[in-house]
């Protein structure tokens, strides 16, 4: 048995309780709970200005965003999407059950990100678009993926779950590419409970993403599209405006203790750390340490930590082209991306969220030295 309290890997940030009380207080006078409310609308609006970008859709979370906005590009079936496979299993997901085949290019050991060197020898006629994900909110190389897009005339869709509020040389991540997801889940930056959206470039796609997500409904009752239900209730963008108040201050907080854990671990060997470049405004949501060449293994650290009740997590530890569900699946071979298989087999994610004690952020350090 361990007796120390457990540090965890992340703490969902709340308002005060009071705060949230009086953003909801409206609804029992309207009992308008769900299906554009008034909440929102606000939140939607909230976004866009945070965002500093010009069309927001919200869903009820970042993984039916990611279909919806594929599905709205209508793409032959079995095209192919070139994506990476070091992310959550939902990129992966999305694709497939959008009746696409993900073609997956290997990563940068420097970012974790799609290698952009590597995607244009796996463009087919085929292939329709790039889906890449700003990986622990690491900005992946926009420029050059989007010369690649332009060139090949494919869609450019990131998977920015990690990135909510992350800026590249000004500009926030959510302007880059055609369309750009966010998951707004209780363990992001910043959450809804449950949420997610879509920030995309052509305005012609508003109706389809805010119809599709209601059924297909359009306003006149008519029905336009083959929807699902993917819309966010008031409770959660209720959730999503206090929140909103309060990131700036949060990531502020999460800024100090990741600068904590760079400087007691930089300059070790077999500890590389993904210290944010000068050009990228960060928002600190994962500590991501790969241990290839330390002393000790990922591994063993891994049990070093839970001898301490330190709830690191192995994240992500299995590459989504080998994913139990996608054995022997178009032919899915992990050892096709061999940076991201060998990255996956060293990485671990410290605990890392806005209220985490320094003293504690020590503790980690020390376990991971000694
Ligand atoms: C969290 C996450 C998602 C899915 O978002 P949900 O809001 O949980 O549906 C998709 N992609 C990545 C990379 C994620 O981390």
């Amino acid at each position: 048995m361990n007796e120390k309290e457990p540090i965890y890997v992340t703490l969902s940030s709340m308002p005060d309780f009071n705060e949230y009380c009086n953003e909801i207080r409206d609804l029992w006078t309207t009992h308008w709970l769900t299906n554009n409310g008034i909440k929102h609308k606000q939140l939607e609006k909230d976004i866009q200005a945070f965002l500093h970008t010009d069309n927001v859709s919200l869903f009820v979370n970042g993984h039916s965003a990611l279909e919806s906005i594929i599905s709205a590009y209508h793409f032959p079936k079995d095209s192919e999407v070139i994506t990476t496979p070091f992310t959550f299993a939902s990129t992966t997901h999305a694709i497939v059950r959008c009746g696409l085949r993900p073609v997956f290019c290997d990563i940068s050991p420097e970012d974790y990100n799609i290698d952009p060197e590597k995607i244009e020898q796996l463009i087919t006629p085929k292939t329709v678009a790039i889906i890449p994900v700003h990986v622990y909110g690491n900005v992946c190389d926009v420029e050059r993926i989007q010369q690649i897009a332009t060139k090949y005339r494919i869609k450019l869709i990131y998977d920015a779950a990690h990135a909510f509020g992350v800026k590249y040389k000004g500009t926030d991540v959510a302007n880059f590419g055609d369309a750009s997801i966010y998951s707004f889940h209780a363990t992001k930056v910043f959450h809804t409970i449950e949420g997610g959206a879509v920030c995309f470039r052509d305005p012609n796609l508003a109706k389809e993403l805010n119809e599709s997500k209601n059924f297909g409904l359009s306003p006149n009752g008519s029905v336009d599209y083959i929807g699902g239900n993917a819309k966010m209730n008031e409770f959660c963008a209720a959730m999503g405006i206090c929140n909103l108040r309060h990131i700036n201050d949060s990531i502020r907080k999460r800024k100090i203790i990741a600068e904590h854990y760079f400087e007691r671990l930089s300059n070790i060997e077999g500890i590389h750390l993904s210290i944010p470049r000068s050009d990228i405004t960060s928002n600190y949501i994962y500590l991501p340490v790969n241990f290839d060449g330390y002393k000790i293994s990922r591994n063993e650290v891994f049990e070093r930590m839970e001898a301490q009740n330190i709830k690191a997590k192995k994240y992500f530890s299995a590459l989504t082209n080998d994913l139990n569900c996608y054995k022997d699946w178009m032919g899915f071979n992990s050892d096709l991306t061999p940076v991201a298989k060998s990255v996956a087999q060293n990485i671990l994610t410290l605990p890392l969220y806005s209220d985490l004690e320094i003293d504690a952020v020590d503790l980690v350090c020390d376990t991971i030295l000694q």
